[in-house]
């Protein structure tokens, strides 16, 4: 694995690193630009997953992608049922001249009688 030197953006090559976590490892870096020398520590983690794993390991959640997401919420709002509101039946709701579509934010009907 190659990575640039931050100070003169050289590649720089990583010597060594460790399992940190399920999801994090940790290691040494040189860069390869002998007038700089730096050295430093490099920590790599695991972002999102973007196609899950035939094999999880139930230690590890990862959070999709808010792209791979986001499509999926798409697909199922098109697969839901649509909203039938011209159906509604006014008279069932208990209210006379404006019709209630439940929600959560709203106020229920009064309760006539
Ligand atoms: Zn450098």
């Amino acid at each position: 694995m190659k990575i640039q030197c931050p100070h003169c953006e050289c590649w720089s090559r990583v010597t060594s690193s460790h399992k940190a976590t399920d999801t994090a490892r940790t290691g040494y870096a040189q860069c390869t630009n002998l007038a700089c020398g730096h050295t430093f520590t490099i920590t790599v983690t695991v972002g999102f997953t973007l196609s899950p794993s035939a094999q999880p390991n139930p230690r590890v959640l990862l959070p999709l992608s808010p792209t791979i997401t986001r499509q999926r919420l798409t697909d199922q709002m098109r697969m839901a049922p649509h909203a039938d509101v011209a159906g509604l039946d006014v008279a069932s709701c208990g209210l006379s001249g404006r019709p209630w579509y439940p929600d959560l934010f709203d106020d229920p009907p009064p309760q006539s009688g």
